[in-house]
């Protein structure tokens, strides 16, 4: 099941697609119940020969699809299913000993070996929409009583000024992206504040764009009218395609460890301590933890159902290092409250951060989230933008607003402790502590489990 804010993307999402079909003269139908029961109704009262859709990836879906297809074929009708998500299907990419790779790097230059994955097709030129069967009609359920929008109260108003819905929207994001100040992804994609990044990734979760596409748009080039010097728009490029990848090797993860959200990949995490805080949990969730860099991302969370991918990692690893969550606890407040919550990227990257996945962070890697801040968020920008009530600190204490004198409290309006929280950790005892936990998982950085096969 999605979570809410996912629900509410995709309510928005379906929305704009009835909206541009209807432009062609068309619309979208929608039917809920058992998927089987609706597909036999949706094909006696349509007369339909054959059914096609885009291929899923996580083991139940399979298992479902691949039920379902082997009883349409035996009743006669010609099914098909396609690629519509990946660049290249987790079954094709295999080490030399015909396993799963588990490293990044080799298993993206063998991608790479592989050639380019073949360009979408080209939307039809011409629709011809039939007049709709009354059968079929009456099967279909408005949107709005699929349940996916909030009504009272109506909480998603900060998701829809940051997420303008559907295709056209998408590839409008796109144009900005190659042709704002592209050549500047590459080095400047880790800084919060200067919004670098392309935030495609919650129409690419919801399918409003594919990552074919972007990687066809990447290979012709696109990017070549903004501003800059080639080589450094080369470097963007470069570094685009292989965080493709990276959602890619997600998507592998996903499909060769159907177990990915619930598992710890590398089973000696299993015996890891993790603590039961309620109260932790709720700090970190809130945007309360007295870590301004942590908070800041928490809370751009909460606000617009998104984050930036640095402040991701910060903030998973504050809450399974610092606070020494069970990653779990931290993947489903993401799921829940991301709009591009998807059930590759988000456990894969949460294992990852933790320590427990495939080529993951070593989990003795523990992010300082003060120095993290001052590194990428140097001016205090990000922070000053979502913890207002810090807005007024200098530079120097905004990472770290605990260090200020009380006449630098008084002069920026903040008084620790009432308007904004002391660090609910101190960062060496946490490190100390989480290091400990660890050194008991012993041999914790063992090869990971194979779970299931290709
Ligand atoms: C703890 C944690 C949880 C995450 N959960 C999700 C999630 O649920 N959904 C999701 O789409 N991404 C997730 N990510 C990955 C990443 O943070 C986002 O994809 C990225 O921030 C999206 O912003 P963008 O589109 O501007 O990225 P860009 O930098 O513009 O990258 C382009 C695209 O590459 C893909 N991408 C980039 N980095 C990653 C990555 N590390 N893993 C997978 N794909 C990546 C995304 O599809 C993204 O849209 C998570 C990362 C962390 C650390």
């Amino acid at each position: 099941m999605p979570g809410a804010a996912a629900h509410w993307w995709l309510h928005e999402t379906l929305a704009a697609l009835d909206a541009a079909l209807r432009e062609r003269g068309g619309r979208l139908l929608l039917m809920q119940g058992a998927e089987r029961e609706m597909l036999e109704a949706c094909i006696a009262a349509s007369g339909a020969t054959g059914v096609y859709w885009n291929r899923r990836y996580g083991g139940e879906e399979r298992d479902g699809d691949a039920r379902l297809k082997a009883g349409l074929r035996e009743r006669g009708l010609t099914v098909e299913s396609f690629n519509a998500t990946l660049l290249y299907e987790p079954w094709t990419v295999l080490n030399q000993a015909g396993e799963p790779f588990q490293v990044f790097s080799a298993w993206w230059r063998a991608c790479r070996r592989a050639g380019d994955p073949p360009p979408p097709a080209s939307a039809p030129r011409r629709w011809n929409f039939q007049s709709l069967p009354a059968g079929l009609a009456r099967l279909a359920s408005p949107l709005d009583d699929l349940g996916l929008a909030p009504r009272k109260p109506d909480w998603a108003g900060g998701l829809r000024e940051a997420w303008p819905a559907g295709e056209e929207a998408a590839l409008e994001r796109l144009r900005a992206f190659f042709s704002d100040d592209f050549e500047a992804y590459a080095s400047e994609r880790d800084a919060p504040d200067l919004a670098a990044t392309s935030r495609l990734s919650p129409y690419l979760c919801v399918g409003a764009l594919s990552a074919r596409q972007l990687y066809a748009a990447l290979r012709a080039g696109q990017y070549d009218g903004a501003a800059g010097s080639p080589g450094r728009r080369e470097a963007s490029a470069e570094k685009f395609a292989s965080e493709l990848g990276w959602r890619e090797f997600c998507y592998y993860q996903r499909y060769h460890y159907p177990d990915l959200a619930r598992r710890n990949l590398r089973p000696a995490f299993d015996a890891m301590p993790w603590r039961r805080d309620a109260r932790g949990l709720r700090a970190w969730q809130r945007g309360l933890t007295g870590y301004p860099f942590i908070d800041a991302g928490m809370r751009e969370l909460w606000r617009t159902g998104w984050m930036h991918n640095r402040v991701r990692m910060v903030a998973a690893s504050f809450a399974t290092k610092h606070l020494l969550l069970d990653w779990r606890a931290g993947e489903q407040w993401f799921w829940d409250t991301l709009v591009d919550a998807d059930p590759a990227s988000n456990p894969a990257n949460w294992q990852w951060v933790a320590g427990s996945g495939i080529d993951a962070a070593p989990y003795f890697r523990i992010f300082n989230p003060v120095l993290q801040g001052q590194k990428f968020d140097p001016s205090g920008a990000y922070v000053r933008k979502w913890v207002p009530e810090l807005a007024s600190l200098p530079d120097r204490l905004i990472h770290q607003p605990w260090k200020a004198s009380a006449q630098e409290l008084e002069a920026a309006g903040v008084r620790l402790g009432v308007d904004y929280p002391h660090p609910l950790v101190a960062h060496e005892a946490a490190r100390e502590r989480a290091l400990e936990a660890f050194a008991r998982t012993g041999k914790a950085q063992g090869k990971p489990a194979r779970l299931s096969s290709a």
